[in-house]
């Protein structure tokens, strides 16, 4: 369990003032100009130690993405953008770091755009997030007005400007190369990939693209050390992380703790537990709508971090675990899941354009029992099309939660279909079985 001495985040939770004076006394700004003395190679080789992997989802290692930057700047400008589109169900992580500690971001900012040589930075926010745009502009007139950023950042003698940019509350937008469109002004659509956006990104030029909670932690690594950040967690799966927990619990939450804590302390000691107790609970996604969940019987064990995870077949994406107890329709919360993914498609590619609308179509049926039960082959076969086919991970997205219900729950559907040809439709909330 994480110390409150070893919170990043002293207020997730909004209790005292986000503003500057507030937040230098949290720790916030304190040293910033020492810490960029040290230099670019010194600020990516101490983030590379700390073992820091991208907590917006893919889990990449934040310190080796930011080297693959040019080293020189040339006629082309290096930019930073933030990636603030936070929109996976579940999560809402972000959204407390940006409305209640953005001085953290910021600081974030400048010292992650200085290592990679760049001297603007956008932080690109969900359509939807209007306080936190607020709060975020003010910080950053704040910072500005205190010379922190802007020319001479803090006194380092580095120029530093920083944008907020509202989306239009699209889910695609998410993924960075629709991002870096939106944010050009065109339509969000996800780019193919190579060139990534290191090479050409942002109006062509060397851009790396960062998730809020990356780049806010940052600051605080370089002041208290790498190894004071890897020491927590497991090899690998490094740091502290922060956990939203929703859904059938007593006390859904935020809340930041030390990676791989076991999913059931997680949820006994932040939430007050499952309703109606832990061997009330079905099944958790772990890690954002677009993994696959798990059963109650690996939940009892399971580590939250991205290799335990992994190895379970589903993911620690965002961190955003959603808590499902006996009295949850899966059938149907998968249906509904499908249905957002049909919904959020940018429709260029046909696995994507095609597949999900597709699956979601089976799956309503499905809630119902009004199928055959060759279909759940047939389903499953083509979320496997789908995923792994597609220019951008929405794809992926959408065949996992699919293939995560059949891999554990092919007998709730089988059921359920079974008990629509006997005649006994299914009733919200309580699977038949066969024998009953
Ligand atoms: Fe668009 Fe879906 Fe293709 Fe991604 S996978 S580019 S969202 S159609």
């Amino acid at each position: 369990m994480l110390l409150d001495k070893d919170r990043i985040f002293t207020n997730l939770y909004g209790r005292h003032d986000f503003r500057l004076e507030a937040a230098k006394q949290r720790g916030a700004w304190n040293s910033t100009k020492e810490l960029m003395q040290f230099g670019p190679e010194w600020i990516c080789d101490q983030i590379k130690a700390s073992g820091l992997r991208g907590r917006g989802g893919a889990g990449f290692p934040t310190g080796l993405k930011w080297t693959f930057m040019p080293k020189v700047v040339k006629e082309r400008p290096h930019y930073l953008v933030v990636n603030a589109d936070e929109s996976e169900p579940g999560t809402c992580k972000d959204r407390d770091i940006m409305r209640h500690d953005p001085h953290l971001l910021i600081e974030g900012c400048l010292i992650a755009s200085y290592a990679m040589r760049a001297n603007k930075c956008y932080i690109y926010l969900r359509g939807e997030y209007i306080r936190e745009r607020e709060v975020l502009e003010e910080a950053i007139k704040e910072a500005y007005a205190a010379g922190l950023v802007g020319k001479n950042a803090c006194g380092s003698g580095w120029d530093f400007d920083i944008y907020c940019h509202h989306g239009a509350g699209a889910y695609i937008c998410g993924e960075e190369t629709a991002l870096l469109e939106s944010l050009e002004g065109k339509k969000g659509q996800p780019r193919l990939k190579p060139p990534f956006p290191a090479n050409a990104g942002l109006y062509g030029c060397p851009t790396t693209v960062n998730n809020v909670e990356s780049i806010a932690v940052a600051p605080t690594i370089l002041r208290r050390g790498a190894g004071w950040f890897a020491g927590f967690g497991r090899p690998n799966n490094t740091g502290t992380k922060v956990f939203c927990i929703s859904g059938h619990v007593e006390r859904p939450c935020n809340v930041e703790e030390e990676m791989s804590i076991p999913l059931k302390t997680l949820i006994e000691e932040h939430c007050g537990g499952v309703r109606g107790g832990w061997g009330n609970l079905r099944a958790i996604i772990p890690g954002g709508s677009s993994v696959p969940m798990i059963p109650k019987e690996i939940c009892d064990s399971v580590l939250m971090d991205f290799d335990a995870l992994r190895d379970v077949k589903s993911g620690l994406g965002t961190a955003a675990v959603i808590v499902m107890d006996k009295s949850t329709d899966l059938i149907k919360s998968i249906a509904r899941l499908a249905y957002f993914y049909k919904h959020e498609s940018c429709g260029q590619c046909t696995p994507c354009r095609e597949g999900t609308g597709w699956m979601w179509r089976v799956l309503e049926r499905m809630v119902k029992g009004e199928a055959e039960a060759s279909e759940i082959d047939t389903l499953l076969d083509v979320a496997s099309q789908v995923e792994g086919h597609t220019i951008c991970a929405l794809g992926d997205a959408a065949a996992w939660p699919i293939q995560g219900l059949i891999r554990h729950f092919r007998q709730d559907i089988e059921d359920r279909i079974s008990n629509y040809r006997m005649g006994r439709p299914h009733v919200q909330g309580v699977t038949l079985t066969a024998a009953e």
